[in-house]
């Protein structure tokens, strides 16, 4: 069989490999100036200082004065922190010497015999000059750091001037770009290799037209986006895009990441971009990726981390700077990609207009797209006969790419370990298991019984949206988890911007907003959790129509809302109202909100047959375009019969 180790492409591996490369590279610069620094200073103190303070024996300051009366003191030189001189000693075996030098320390507050004792002993003595504090610290401290400080700045400088002008980079490179030019036969990525993601490769395709044909573009006097970025959760894929794009645009590729910017020196970040913009325009049209934006692009001021962020907002003032400073009339345009799963942390310079002013979601798949992705990475892998692919990826809702890739080869990896010629059912089951495991347990895996709640829930959105006489036209639902919490989710298109809406607008809306819980009511006679967010927007919209707009018609137009707490989503809105008035308040919110839930059920009810058309259809595909709402609606109307079966 085939070795379930292969990857259905080799490129993560190479990948990886580049990526240590350069971490060891990186590591390995700032390692070597730490071990020349601290050899220097060994060095310093070895051969400069010791000499200086030559072996001395220590001696206690009582044997010293012994040593004064028995008269084996030869000599000494007495300052305020130390008594150094000369002792007699017997030769040993060792040593033929007669005297040795020592040192002892006075006793704090002055030893007053001692003079006398050393006159009355007849020693030689001398006094040292008072000592000059500073003499000694500039000796042991400023001078090895000076030192240290001249030989780090000739480093430096010489490797920035070589690096600068782009020649062999130096000593270190430390001023060149690390990016690497993706030639484009190199890449053996394309957008084969990316399922699901037709809506970003639609788009990115557009970009690679700009690039081979600037002047169609740019003849009607418009300007080619300069910036692309693609966001989207990890492993959806991101990164492989990008490599895909390389191959496919046949303009030079640069490929880099934002930590690759952000090292020891102040300054170098930006040198790099620098480089790899001149780079870039050098052999343009090119485009630019940098992988991870976040850590240069990070809001300035927004993370306090010490020393980096000096480094950081450099390196991102000259990004911007260079970014703006491309003409993106020319004929020869420079595009910059990037990628990040961050997009909030970014830096709002960064996003605006002019900039990175193409925004690509990457998002988590469908069913569709986990087929297609599934079908990627079982190229290389020998699949039993009764393997379906539409099943394993009809029990893996809210994984990523990457996740899917790593099941598909976890499961060649256990059919292997048991000896199999082909992967079967059973080794993807397992393989989900120990995926799974693996991934944080957040709302990723939904069984049966969730999937279906949700489906209704949505569909019920969907339905009401349609049905009412002011719901907004429904542009796409679907079940696929996304981000935290929303286990679903149903997209409607406002169809103009809306500055005045009537109390049947917004009455249509509280209805939609219910129609969640409404459906789920409908159908299983049992509500869940799943409509927490519905509920708490359709309140805050009720309460605003009674306190805000005037529409209770118990309350008449007058307001008991405070403008003053208008933005602050405060009960004190109220304050001003008697306790009488509250009640009716909160009597007003709750009759709006039950006649618009009992509205949404009614509706359900009578159209149940295209519910559960919509529903099933979401089971079965998780994403359906809004044509579906009103094909299920119509559907129903040419059935009439299933509404009495
Ligand atoms: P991101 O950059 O978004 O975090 P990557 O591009 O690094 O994700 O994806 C990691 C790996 O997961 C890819 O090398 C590929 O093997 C697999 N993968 C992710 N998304 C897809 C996809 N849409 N189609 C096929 N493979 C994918
Ligand atoms: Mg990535
Ligand atoms: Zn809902």
């Amino acid at each position: 069989m085939n070795n379930p180790n292969k990857q259905s492409n080799d490129n993560p591996q190479n990948d990886d490999q580049k990526k240590n490369d350069r971490m060891r590279r990186s590591a390995g610069f700032g390692l070597s100036y730490l071990i020349v620094g601290l050899i220097f200073i060994w060095l310093f103190q070895e051969f400069i200082l010791a000499p200086l303070v030559a072996q001395q024996t220590e001696i206690p300051y009582s044997q010293f004065k012994d040593m004064i009366k028995s008269g084996q003191i030869i000599n000494l030189t007495l300052s305020s922190n130390q008594i150094t001189g000369t002792m007699k000693v017997t030769p040993t075996a060792g040593s033929t010497a007669t005297s040795e030098p020592f040192i002892t320390y006075p006793v704090p507050n002055g030893d007053p015999t001692l003079i006398q004792e050393l006159d009355s002993a007849g020693v030689k003595y001398d006094v040292a000059p008072p000592p000059s504090g500073i003499g000694t610290f500039l000796v042991s401290y400023v001078l090895p750091l000076a030192l240290i400080g001249v030989v780090w700045y000739v480093i430096y400088r010489q490797i920035s001037r070589s690096g600068g002008i782009g020649g062999s980079g130096g000593i270190f490179g430390v001023a060149k770009s690390k990016a690497s030019e993706v030639k484009p036969e190199d890449v053996k990525v394309t957008y084969k290799d990316v399922g699901g993601a037709d809506e970003a490769i639609d788009e990115l395709r557009e970009i690679i037209q700009f690039l081979k044909t600037p002047e169609k573009f740019a003849r009607l006097g418009g300007r080619i986006p300069k910036g692309v970025l693609l966001v989207g959760p990890p492993g959806t894929g991101k990164t492989l895009l990008a490599k895909a794009t390389a191959g496919e645009a046949q303009v030079p590729f640069f490929e880099t990441s934002g930590s690759e910017f952000i090292e020891m020196f102040v300054g170098v970040g930006a040198a790099r971009v620098r480089d790899l913009f001149d780079q870039a325009r050098a052999v343009a049209p090119s485009v630019i990726f940098i992988d991870e934006i976040d850590a240069i692009g990070q809001s300035r001021g927004a993370n306090m981390r010490f020393g980096a962020n000096d480094e950081r907002e450099q390196t991102l003032n000259q990004l911007l700077s260079e970014i703006d400073g491309f003409d993106s009339l020319t004929s020869k345009p420079v595009i910059i990609m990037a990628a990040t799963n961050r997009p909030e942390v970014l830096d709002p310079a960064l996003l605006r207009a002019g900039r990175f002013d193409r925004e690509v979601t990457v998002s988590a798949p469908d069913l569709t797209g986990r087929i297609q992705i599934l079908k990627i990475h079982s190229r290389n892998i020998k699949l039993a006969d009764d393997f379906s692919i539409e099943r394993a990826a009809r029990i893996t809702p809210g994984f990523t790419g990457a996740d899917l890739a790593n099941v598909m080869n976890e499961a060649a990896l256990i059919a292997a370990r048991r000896n199999a010629d082909a992967v079967d059912m059973q080794d993807y089951e397992a393989a989900i298991e120990r995926v799974v495991a693996g991934l944080e347990k957040k709302t990723r895996i939904m069984n049966e019984q969730e999937r279906t709640t949700v489906a209704y829930h949505e569909s019920g959105h969907a339905l009401v949206a349609e049905l009412v006489p002011h719901g907004e036209p429904v542009a796409k639902i679907s079940i696929v988890p996304h981000g935290r919490g929303a286990l679903g989710y149903t997209m409607q298109m406002p169809t103009e911007d809306r500055y005045l809406m009537t109390r049947d607008e917004l009455e249509d809306h509280i209805a939609t907003m219910l129609a969640g819980r409404a459906a789920e009511k409908v159908i299983f006679n049992e509500i869940s959790t799943g409509a927490s967010d519905d509920i708490k927007r359709a309140t805050e919209l009720a309460r605003r129509m009674v306190t805000q707009y005037g529409m209770s018609d118990k309350l008449g137009a007058v307001t008991y809302s405070n403008q003053q707490y208008q933005f602050l989503e405060t009960d004190d809105n109220t304050a001003t109202a008697s306790q009488q008035t509250l009640k009716t308040i909160d009597e007003e919110v709750q009759r709006i909100i039950d006649e618009q839930y009992a509205r949404a059920q009614q509706l359900l009810s009578e159209h149940r047959v295209a519910l559960d058309t919509l529903a099933k259809e979401l089971l079965k595909t998780e994403t359906v375009e809004g044509e579906a709402v009103k094909e299920a609606l119509s559907a129903e109307e040419t059935a009439p019969a299933a509404i009495a079966a």
